[in-house]
């Protein structure tokens, strides 16, 4: 029709950038139900929600979408990818909003934590030795004060152990007694387990920074350690 503008001839750059980072991705084929929205936990933070991030994408409006930080209180949780009926993976597309954002302007608290994770292993940069320390103490505690876990272990990169075992950084500096109930179930089902040193922290902060490099290497740096130096052949990811 004269005067209307058409669908087709609407610039939408960025949608086909992420088009072409996500291989099969299925924008187009949003039919509105709301449903991704009526379960998301970040809906109508700033004002936005899933359905109205994704018409905005697909109406090319490339400097809202890239510009909204509701991009960054997405959780991930993948909820709205799981009820879709077209299965439209707005995870992905999320993630790729957050990876055009220049490194350095992304949330300054998930930009430490990932790099704090880069340089010691753990998003709370706790020294190894520290947690090691942590790790027997804690053990200790439960030998002595509970019974029936009198002979309950735990070590620290046990050379030849099946299971290799992350853990959140944050539980051995604010709640070791948190670790404890793990430790617990571990050894009733007599569990051949170990923690690394290595990359041990079990949160993944490079991931909601979209730092793909970050995230490869921390990764890498984890299985190489179980994989070479341990010779574990299972891992609990435990986040
Ligand atoms: S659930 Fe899927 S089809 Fe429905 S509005 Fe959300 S993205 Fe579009
Ligand atoms: S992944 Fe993000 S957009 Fe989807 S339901 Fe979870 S918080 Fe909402």
């Amino acid at each position: 029709m004269d005067g209307m503008i058409q669908l087709d001839d609407m610039d939408c750059e960025f949608k086909e950038e992420i088009l072409s980072r996500v291989p099969g991705a299925n924008l187009d084929l949003c039919f509105t139900c709301g449903t991704c929205t009526g379960g998301c936990p970040a809906s109508e933070q700033f004002g936005m929600d899933p359905r109205k991030f994704l018409r905005m994408l697909l109406l090319g409006m490339d400097d809202e979408v890239k510009q909204s930080p509701w991009a960054w209180v997405c959780t991930m949780c993948a909820r709205c990818k799981t009820v879709c009926p077209m299965e439209i993976d707005i995870p992905k597309m999320i993630y790729n909003v957050r990876g055009s954002w220049p490194r350095e302007k992304r949330p300054k608290g998930i930009l430490g934590s990932c790099d704090q994770h880069i340089r010691t292993g753990n998003a709370m940069g706790v020294p190894s030795e520290d947690f090691a320390w942590t790790v027997e103490d804690v053990a200790e505690e439960i030998r002595n004060e509970h019974p029936g876990f009198e002979n309950l272990q735990a070590s620290v990169d046990r050379v030849g152990a099946v299971m290799a075992l992350n853990q959140n950084s944050r539980e051995p500096v604010t709640e070791p007694d948190e670790m404890g109930p793990l430790l617990k179930i571990l050894h009733i089902a007599g569990v051949d387990w170990t923690y690394p040193t290595v990359m041990w922290g079990g949160e993944n902060y490079c991931m909601f920074l979209a730092d793909d490099e970050g995230w490869r290497y921390i990764t890498e740096e984890f299985v190489y350690h179980i994989e070479h130096n341990l010779g574990c052949k299972v891992v609990i990811n435990t986040e």
